[in-house]
């Protein structure tokens, strides 16, 4: 079955610089026309893509690995191919990307779901002030429904900016809700990886969640989660252990604010032994020249949260250094400090953080370099990148269409910069997880945003009358 775009003549020869007309003035608000149900197994053959991002530069130009007028074929829920007039397989849908781009999912390497619950809350405050007046005062109020509904809601916004693999860094809490966490991330349809935190005397939680809930479920894996800090060294000790018996990253927040330096937190983890490509830190803003040259020489991997730092009023990450000591480093929301899951934001952020502190247009991260991050990059961060980040043949299928024939986006003078510059989750038409459709012509399929927001609305209210 093909989907044909109605307007595919008039927007290839508007791209191509050949019409007077604006292509605000042919603009739609929908991606390609939003597709039947998808038969259990069906390929799909992404057909005439203006620009192909594959991140992978064996396949295309350059480091991003460009293709223009291009196809992608998705079969088996991974990447079959990827070309010019690749044929469609017998069955396969074919849709029509004619003037769009397709680019792998992003990857967000540092987020905590559930403080959708907390969205613009404690606004006048720095880490210290809104963990204590927000953050900490909020999660135990929570009950399981609750939490359902802030995760459910959490994931669907991240999934509809074209994030498809979400790291969620989950503080300690009851089975009960981390049940109800877990299910509304794989009811999302995201791929996940689940951190988990635990409480003292409950650490034999993290085993029975990764084995019971986790393990049964394709799209999830684990990670333990810490904060590490000297003044907790057995905590972290076994933590660290139980990551290396059940095979698992480690992930803590490092030097985050300036006052976590009283933690010692890299001597504690060095400590342990855990400093190593087993760790992923999250901020990592305020390390000192030698602690940098330790993690690259390690190969800690970084997770880096502009929005997070600059809402908080954390600092700036010394990105261009640790870029400089060859350490991978992905991109990260962190939750509700930084309000939003629009990654283009984040990528901006990212990019105009450090021109703004260097003073220096070329520094690292360039706009190639940070759209790598958002992707490819932070697979690589996490472990992952044998099987998520780019359009390789061969990796899962998590791919985004967009549409950069919008108001926002148009007129076409410097592809891959304003994908970063001026894309907006709108952009984002079709998403695709694992090969299935997830968002279609604009909308997430099978999702009733209404409910989504009514049942978050509810929690909340639930929680403004505890006590
Ligand atoms: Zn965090």
């Amino acid at each position: 079955m093909t989907f044909q775009n109605p307007l595919r003549l008039n927007r290839r020869s508007l791209l191509a610089g050949a019409g007077g007309l604006s292509l605000a003035a042919v603009s739609r608000t929908a991606g390609p026309a939003a597709a039947a149900p998808e038969r259990p197994g069906q390929a799909t053959l992404l057909r005439g893509a203006a620009l192909v991002l594959t991140m992978d530069p064996r396949i295309g130009e350059g480091d991003l690995g460009l293709l223009k007028d291009a196809d992608v074929l998705l079969q088996h829920g991974r990447i079959a191919k990827v070309g010019r007039k690749l044929e469609a397989p017998r069955g396969a849908r074919v849709r029509d990307v004619s003037g769009r781009f397709v680019l792998p999912g992003f990857v967000d390497i540092h987020n905590h779901l559930w403080q959708s619950s907390i969205r613009g809350g404690c606004s006048d405050q720095d880490l210290v002030g809104w963990l204590k007046s927000c953050n900490l005062s909020t999660l135990p109020k929570i009950d399981p429904a609750g939490m359902y509904a802030f995760v459910r809601l959490a994931a669907l916004d991240a999934l509809q900016a074209g994030v498809t693999t979400l790291v969620d860094w989950v503080h300690a809490m009851p089975y009960a809700s981390s049940e109800r966490y877990v299910q509304a991330l794989d009811d999302a349809g995201l791929r996940f990886v689940y951190a988990m935190a635990s409480a003292k005397g409950a650490e034999d939680q993290v085993r029975t969640v990764k084995e019971r809930l986790l393990d049964p479920l394709p799209l999830a894996s684990a990670q333990v989660a810490v904060h590490a800090r000297r003044g907790s060294i057995d905590s972290l000790r076994a933590s660290w252990k139980q990551a290396e018996d059940l095979g698992l990253m480690l992930n803590s927040h490092v030097l985050e604010h300036r006052t976590d330096r009283d933690e010692e937190q890299i001597a504690a983890l060095r400590e342990v032994g855990a400093f190593g490509p087993a760790l992923l830190m999250n901020h990592a803003v305020h390390l000192s020249r030698e602690e940098i040259a330790l993690v690259g020489d390690h190969d800690v991997r970084v997770a880096h949260c502009p929005l997070s730092n600059m809402r908080l009023a954390s600092g700036v990450m010394p990105l261009p250094q640790l870029h400089k000591a060859g350490v991978k480093m992905g991109l990260g929301h962190d939750g509700g400090t930084n309000d939003t899951s629009d990654m283009f934001a984040l990528m901006k952020a990212a990019v105009g953080l450090q021109r703004a502190v260097h003073e220096d247009p070329q520094i690292q991260p360039t706009l190639p370099a940070v759209l790598r991050m958002g992707t490819l990059g932070g697979a690589e961060a996490i472990g992952m990148a044998d099987q998520v980040g780019s359009l390789t043949p061969g990796k899962r299928a998590d791919v985004l269409v967009l549409d950069p024939g919008t108001l926002n986006f148009a007129p076409r003078f410097d592809w891959t910069s304003q994908i970063v510059l001026n894309g907006q989750p709108p952009n984002v038409t079709d998403v695709y997880v694992d090969g299935r459709l997830r968002k279609s012509g604009g909308a997430l399929v099978g999702v009733d945003t209404e409910k989504v927001v009514l049942a978050a609305e509810r929690a909340a209210a639930r929680l403004t009358s505890a006590p």
